[in-house]
């Protein structure tokens, strides 16, 4: 088959690589239907150091079931399916408790000898735990939307979630990625009243108003804070999708007092401002890497029924053999999110 592997920053390649076979009983080979690079690919994209081996990469994937192997109990061949951005059993203590992300059993793909999924085929791991069935085609218009659980959207409900964002809240949202965009569907999902867009590329901004926000604030830094704060006096939840100190910075300036602070977006940070001036307010800080897996059929129908599109965070798709422009284009931010099509 053919798939997308990283060797190095800047350098991915689409070769050849052995087709996947079932391993463990438990295991399902899927064939890609749709698949998409994550702004966490970028980190790599922009800093991993050369490699002779290669890393498989990708782990948002939606496809077909190719096999199943023997104890796989719940789906069978040409089963549709997507699969959330690690694998787990769902069955051990941390999956019984919502918190799949930390799977006893769990892991990554690209990594320990499974596939990534950029590719044309994936071998699952624990396809029972991992893969959720989509009751439609894999011709479906909803591809994009349902392709879009497996990260993105699940991500952005994670951050929507853990800040309890409720009925008549006012919300910020900060980064006008495709996670940060997803979170304000995640907001608007659950009832928030306000929702402030903190971003400053304007074609995305205007998908976060289309998504539900009320306000966009494209100042940064202290400018931003004071602009926030004169559109909505401070909010009560912060969901924070970028992951920079400044974008934490921005959260605790936005934030009032007894508020919460959700992070979605991987900390590029290792010393933050948690001291007394934080303590004395009764911040919360909350967030994580999402559990996709625990929020997937709870989004579904949502999707199946048109209530929310995230697909509509892919502005752009490209075949296969042009994934290292899919990199490409999302790094020069020139692309939001590139689906790609094996
Ligand atoms: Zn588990």
């Amino acid at each position: 088959m053919r798939a997308a592997v990283m060797y190095g920053a800047g350098d991915v390649r689409v070769e050849h690589r052995p087709d996947p076979k079932i391993v463990d009983r438990t295991d399902a080979v899927v064939r890609t239907v749709a698949a998409c690079v994550c702004g966490s690919d970028l980190w790599p994209y922009g800093s991993m150091p050369a490699t002779d081996t290669g890393r498989p990469m990708g782990h948002e994937f939606l496809g077909v079931v190719e096999e199943a192997g023997a104890d796989v109990r719940g789906l069978k061949p040409g089963d549709l399916v997507v699969a959330p951005f690690t694998y787990s059993d769902n069955t051990c203590d941390y999956c019984a408790k919502g918190l799949q992300i930390s799977c006893r059993n769990g892991g990554r793909y690209g990594f320990d000898g499974v596939d990534g999924g950029q590719g044309e085929a994936v071998r699952v791991p624990f396809a029972d735990g991992t893969l959720v069935k989509l009751p439609v085609a894999a011709d479906s218009a909803l591809v994009p939307s349902l392709l879009a659980l497996s990260d993105v959207m699940t991500t952005g409900h994670h951050g929507a979630v853990t800040a309890g964002v409720g009925r008549g809240d006012s919300v910020l949202v900060v980064g006008d990625g495709a996670v940060g965009l997803c979170a304000v569907i995640a907001a608007a999902r659950r009832g928030a009243e306000r929702i402030v867009l903190a971003g400053r590329h304007e074609a995305r901004t205007d998908l976060g108003r289309r998504f539900g926000a009320t306000d966009v604030v494209a100042e940064r830094g202290e400018e931003g804070v004071a602009r926030i704060r004169e559109l909505t006096g401070g909010v009560d939840k912060v969901i924070e999708a970028v992951g920079t100190r400044q974008a934490l910075d921005t959260a605790l300036g936005a934030v009032l007092d007894g508020g919460t602070i959700s992070r979605l977006g991987v900390p590029q940070y290792e010393q933050g401002p948690l001291g007394p001036a934080a303590f004395m307010r009764n911040i919360t800080l909350t967030g994580g890497a999402s559990p996709a897996r625990a929020y997937i059929e709870h989004l579904l129908p949502d999707v199946l029924d048109g209530t929310i599109a995230p697909g509509r965070v892919f502005d752009r798709e490209f075949p296969l053999d042009r994934t290292p422009d899919a990199y490409r284009a999302m790094a020069d931010r020139e692309v939001l999110k590139a689906l790609v099509h094996p």
